[in-house]
């Protein structure tokens, strides 16, 4: 250690480096004065980089001689109080990720690159010399000038750049020849507030279409959501709070009442969902229950937007923040409350690119630190969330369905080998949709396939149409005319004969736009939409399929996982779930609670009116132990027999786990560095190595992919382990012929 005259300061830079880097403050400015939570310019070898001071030391690891003084500091106050640099600095220590590219995540990218942490107006003046001149009549032939004086000499403390616009349009060139005479100035000043407006688009109003939720239609609340509201409200400080409830059950008024506390207590929220474009009605309850403005934050905004949210929430403008993943590292002033709305979706994890955390695990530590209550809100929480629940950290809030809602609706299961399906859709399955739309219900039919079907074959020589890039068949798109390859994006024009024998090709299997078009012949006069990713592609497509089943014009609904989120369809009678085999035969330990989840989700969005629903499963194995728990005790008792598996086998909640993935265009490369890094564990105490394997998809977008995972028996283990063998994952030469990436608490291991 090199003690430093004055110290350094300790910078985060955006780049795949572990250690924050160290510099001398600015000319003119000492150590002392720069608060954590500044950004700060520094050189960076023959560059410049924007970076966020974390710490200030008074020693460094680097000899004097090497440390820079760092340019300028760019806040005058920390674009990160000191809760939230913790909570950036606790996720990058326990995914272990580089701190530089974790805060620059979290942050709009204007403000990466250097922006002013508050929108700057330009700002004219008049001098004093200018308040005398235009007092004794200058100047006197040119006009624009001398109206422009006369504004300014009128306006204490200036006029802003939108101002003068509107008084003068072409005030520009008059403000120079002012400026340069020296009877005008020219500053920049903080820009007015741009709370983010509500937008007009649909789902701003309720789904009935009629504009606008009275504030009259706020409901008296049960006796179970008051429970609820006090538990929450009244926490001291920090409390866990489990809102289970089905569909309906009335969670997200409780949201809105907890919320409502805070914001009355002058506090802000944070309201946490898994997509937006999947959640309209939640937005728009929100906009209209309260009259702040809401800074809205997801992957769908304009940078632009992104930063005016930002910038909301951070300046306190916006009492409440509403966003998806990365909005749980948002900026809310004062915070007192934490929502997590379904909060066993898989899209609060990371999965791919960046720092792998969970938005879910997070909030709840976001929570602790700020000792605020966070609400985890779901009909189906996920397993690791019962388990806390069990163990006595977080405590359950249960509500049960209201007494104006519909009973629970039945499930039954469809046995495939006894209806043989035509088209994917088996006999009793049609007759209950005849029997639902004859009296006035509606028909939702889930299957989790978009495209016509997943596989085109030859009947004559057996070939089957493969992603050259993918070790993955090419599905269907009718529609279209294409085969798309649903995992590298990879498509070609569907081809009429088989390339290789020149024999008719045939679709096999079923996807969503199958299933539309054996429907709108099986049922020629009823209106059918479909929900899917190919259908759902711009914003505003999900509102309209939304709307068309809201309004009972559309009588049957085709859908993927898209449907069994967010909405709400009371005129739904019947749910018909396809596929549900696909989950039961999976050799993921995660793959039988998802199944679960999806089918108890989808069956939700029935009956919500007063007829009770009625859900169908198709299967061919009726007999399977996890459909009879989940037919016989629900989601509830199905989840404890789940967590007793896991228990017995030491999967989480009840062990731990981490998957080292790599990739590469050549395997020998991936198993390589697989092998280096198993090498380079030694005898690590506690944990256990398994692998490497290829990836259950292994070769992807013409790269292989492999992993290794690392299990243990508890947390600190296997932190313990993770951080010195990511370090030296780092030093490994092999690692630099591939890419890599540490999943800690992966959703998936394959
Ligand atoms: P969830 O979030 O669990 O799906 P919601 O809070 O959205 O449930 O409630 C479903 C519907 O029931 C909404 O239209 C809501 O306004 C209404 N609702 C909620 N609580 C009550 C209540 N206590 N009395 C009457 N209606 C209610
Ligand atoms: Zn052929
Ligand atoms: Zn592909």
């Amino acid at each position: 250690m090199n003690a430093t005259r004055g110290g350094v300061l300790r910078v985060a830079l955006d780049r795949p480096l572990r250690a924050a880097y160290d510099y001398l403050a600015p000319p003119g400015r000492d150590v002392a004065s720069i608060p954590p939570g500044v950004r700060i310019r520094v050189p960076v070898g023959r560059a410049r980089a924007v970076g966020v001071v974390v710490g200030r030391a008074s020693a460094s690891e680097l000899p004097a001689a090497r440390l820079r003084a760092a340019e300028a500091v760019l806040d005058e106050a920390p674009l990160f109080d000191a809760a939230s640099l913790a909570l950036l600095e606790w996720t990058a220590g326990y995914y272990h990720h580089p701190l530089g590219e974790v805060i620059a995540a979290a942050l709009p990218k204007a403000l990466r690159g250097g922006a002013p942490l508050e929108a700057r107006t330009e700002c004219l003046h008049a001098t004093a010399e200018g308040v005398a001149a235009q007092a004794a009549g200058e100047p006197r032939r040119a006009a624009q000038q001398r109206a422009l004086l006369e504004r300014l000499a009128s306006a204490t403390g200036g006029l802003d750049a939108a101002a003068l616009a509107a008084a003068q349009p072409n005030w520009r060139g008059a403000a120079r020849a002012l400026v340069a005479r020296g009877w005008a100035r020219l500053d920049t000043r903080v820009a007015p507030p741009t709370a983010t407006p509500a937008p007009a688009a649909l789902g701003a109003g309720p789904p009935d279409g009629s504009g606008a939720w009275a504030p009259e239609t706020i409901p008296a609340l049960t006796p179970e959501q008051s429970a609820a509201v006090t538990a929450i409200t009244g926490a001291a400080g920090y409390a866990a709070c489990v809102l289970q409830g089905a569909t309906g059950s009335g969670k997200t008024e409780v949201y809105l009442r907890a919320v409502a506390h805070a914001l009355a207590s002058g506090r802000g929220a944070l309201v946490l969902v898994p997509e937006i474009g999947l959640t309209p009605q939640l937005l728009a309850r929100f906009r209209a229950r309260f009259a702040q403005p809401i800074a809205v934050l997801h992957s769908g905004l304009t940078d632009t937007e992104r930063l005016a949210a930002w910038r909301d929430a951070h300046a306190g403008r916006a009492a409440i923040v509403i966003g998806t993943r990365s909005a749980v590292f948002a900026p809310v002033r004062n915070l007192g409350l934490i929502v997590v709305d379904e909060e066993h979706d898989a899209s609060y994890k990371q999965q791919e690119g960046g720092c792998r955390y969970s938005a879910r695990d997070l909030a709840v530590l976001r929570a602790r630190h700020a000792d605020v209550p966070v609400v985890l809100g779901s009909a189906t929480p996920c397993f690791e969330t019962l388990h806390n629940v069990d163990g006595g950290r977080y405590r359950r809030l249960l509500l049960p369905r209201r007494a104006d809602q519909a009973a629970a609706p039945q499930l039954a299961l469809i046995d495939l080998r006894a209806h043989p399906p035509r088209d994917g859709l088996a006999a009793p399955v049609l007759r209950a949709i005849e029997r639902h739309l004859a009296t006035g219900g509606q028909a939702l039919v889930y299957i989790n396939r978009r495209g016509y079907a997943p596989t085109l074959l030859c009947t004559a020589c057996g070939w089957i149409a493969p992603c050259q890039a993918c070790d993955a068949r090419l599905t269907v798109h009718q529609g279209a005319g294409r085969l798309r390859c649903h995992y590298c994006g990879a498509e070609e024009p569907l081809p009429a004969r088989c390339p290789r024998c020149g024999y008719t090709v045939k679709p096999v299997g079923q996807g969503t736009e199958r299933i539309e078009q054996a429907l709108a012949e099986l049922f020629p006069g009823e209106r059918l939409v479909r929900l899917d990713r190919d259908t759902a592609r711009r914003p505003g497509d999900i509102e309209q399929v939304m709307r068309a089943v809201l309004s009972g014009e559309a009588r049957i609904l085709v859908g993927t996982q898209m449907v069994t989120k967010g909405h709400h369809f009371p005129g739904v009678t019947l749910v018909a779930v396809l596929n549900a085999d696909q989950g039961l035969f999976s050799t993921d330990f995660r793959a039988a609670e998802r199944l679960a989840q999806t089918i108890v989700q989808v069956a939700g969005r029935a009956g919500r009116d007063a007829r009770a629903g009625e859900v169908l499963i198709q299967t061919e194995y009726p007999e399977h132990p996890l459909l009879a728990s989940l037919l016989r005790e629900g989601y509830e008792g199905f989840a404890a027999a789940g967590l007793a598996e896991r228990a017995a086998a030491h999967w989480p909640p009840f062990g731990r786990l981490a998957v080292l993935r790599a990739s590469a265009t050549a395997s020998g490369a991936v198993f390589d560095f697989l092998q280096a890094a198993r090498r380079a564990a030694g005898a690590s105490e506690g944990v256990r190595l398994l692998g490497p394997v290829a990836a259950a998809l292994a070769r992807r977008a013409g790269r292989h992919h492999a992993q290794l995972l690392v299990e243990s028996h508890e947390r600190a283990p296997l932190q313990r382990f993770l951080k010195g063998w990511v370090a030296a994952l780092d030093a490994l030469p092999a690692a630099r012929r591939v890419r890599w990436a540490l999943d800690v608490d992966p959703l998936e291991t394959q």
